[in-house]
């Protein structure tokens, strides 16, 4: 299925929801609490590019707007987000995000608009206690405009609902990294996006499906403890120990970059010449790895505060503080999860991903190992030079 037909299937089923009296809101940056959300008995669906829909040109946006931002605008001057009640912008992120929100604001103005703005800084306790606020003004926001108060009971059963989805796909994560085999990243790459699309009873039971098939298989090959272990080490972005992963015919490669579709490159890779999805053996892509290692939302304190903490201690955005500790991490990666290669992508005019690039690209170099990259939009306008490039790159790995 392409990642089109995701969104069309998507789609489909956000109408259906939106009919039976389900209340849908947007929000278009990885890093945001569903729980919050959820917890004012919204269902908090991710506006993804969409390849289907051409982006290129959109007089209103400011010539600087990345290929992500003109795609999701083009979506509303379509007319194809009118299921949403509201939308979530994130501010303090990149150019593009302000922009195309605040032109959003004066071309929409009958739509219900938030701005959630972020720290550029890290986990520190400033950080918290600044994100906190803005949550807690969100959720003010959201119920005087819409009319849906914040629920503790519904909060509760939100961290539990969420918490199950980004367990079983850090367990199947973790999994892929010791036996690629064990299910394709295609395969994983939807069932995330299934899942954010439509955070549903049906996307949590096709998330744990694939979970209750990887970890038999994982099971029967002696692997559930290293699997284990190493889920965990990805959520504290520790990675000391060595792995011993199974052989595969493959080459192991970590494909890195922000805001580019995981289905894509998925696709990208399995319709390359010589190429297979099994090839790819982990992301860390912002609507992958980033989001998925999130850690579980803590009930004990001030929710606000928690949600704070629980998103701010998640692998952070080139938007974000914090370049020399994704440095660390990556260079953990590279030493001991015996990558043979890695392809950095980078989103057409996304500034924060043309910042980070060449440290990741320097970075993976330094440790001896080949790096290719990829800018590319999310209408995979050029897919032909993109296969070539990747074909080329896999020609490199296999002759060693
Ligand atoms: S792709 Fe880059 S520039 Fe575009 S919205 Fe995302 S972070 Fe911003």
């Amino acid at each position: 299925m392409t990642s089109g037909e995701v969104s069309e299937q998507s789609e489909r089923l956000l109408k259906q929801l939106s009919e039976s009296g389900q209340r849908l809101i947007g929000y278009f940056y990885p890093h945001i609490p569903l729980e919050l959300l959820m917890a004012h008995d919204f269902m908090p669906v991710l506006v993804w590019a969409d390849s289907t829909v051409s982006g290129a040109y959109e007089g209103s946006l400011q010539t600087f707007a990345c290929s992500f931002a003109r795609n999701i605008f083009s979506q509303r001057v379509r007319d194809q987000l009118s299921v949403l009640s509201g939308f979530i912008f994130p501010g303090n992120t990149c150019d593009s995000l302000q922009n195309v929100g605040d032109i959003w604001r004066v071309r929409f103005p009958n739509d219900i608009f938030f701005r959630l703005t972020y720290p550029a800084g890290g986990a520190g306790r400033a950080a918290v206690k600044f994100l906190a606020e803005e949550l807690r003004i969100l959720s003010k926001g959201i119920e005087l405009k819409l009319g849906t108060g914040f629920s503790r009971e519904e909060l509760r059963r939100s961290a539990d609902f969420v918490g199950r989805f980004r367990w079983a796909v850090q367990f199947i994560y973790a999994a892929r990294l010791i036996n690629p085999d064990v299910v394709s990243y295609s395969e994983l790459a939807k069932a995330v996006r299934g899942f954010l699309s439509v955070p549903s009873l049906d996307s949590l039971a096709t998330a744990e499906a694939l979970l209750s098939k990887v970890q038999k298989d994982m099971d029967a090959q002696g692997h559930t403890d290293s699997v284990e272990k190493l889920s965990a080490s990805l959520l504290e972005r520790k990675i000391e120990t060595p792995i011993t992963p199974e052989e595969t015919d493959s080459p192991r490669i970590v494909v890195l970059g922000g805001m580019v579709e995981p289905t894509d490159i998925a696709q990208l890779m399995e319709s390359t010449p010589g190429g297979s999805d099994s090839a790819i053996v982990f992301d860390m892509l912002s609507f992958g790895f980033k989001t998925v290692f999130t850690d579980p939302l803590s009930l004990d304190g001030d929710p606000f505060e928690e949600m704070a903490r629980a998103t701010l201690k998640a692998h952070l955005e080139p938007t974000q503080e914090g370049l020399q500790k994704r440095l660390d991490f990556l260079k953990g990666m590279l030493s001991n999860l015996s990558i043979d290669g890695v392809i950095v992508c980078e989103q057409s005019f996304c500034d924060p991903d043309q910042f980070e690039a060449p440290s990741l690209e320097n970075s993976v170099t330094d440790s001896g190992i080949p790096a290719l990259r990829l800018p590319m939009d999310p209408e995979m306008s050029d897919k032909s030079r993109l296969s070539l490039r990747v074909q080329s790159f896999l020609e490199t790995l296999a002759s060693g």
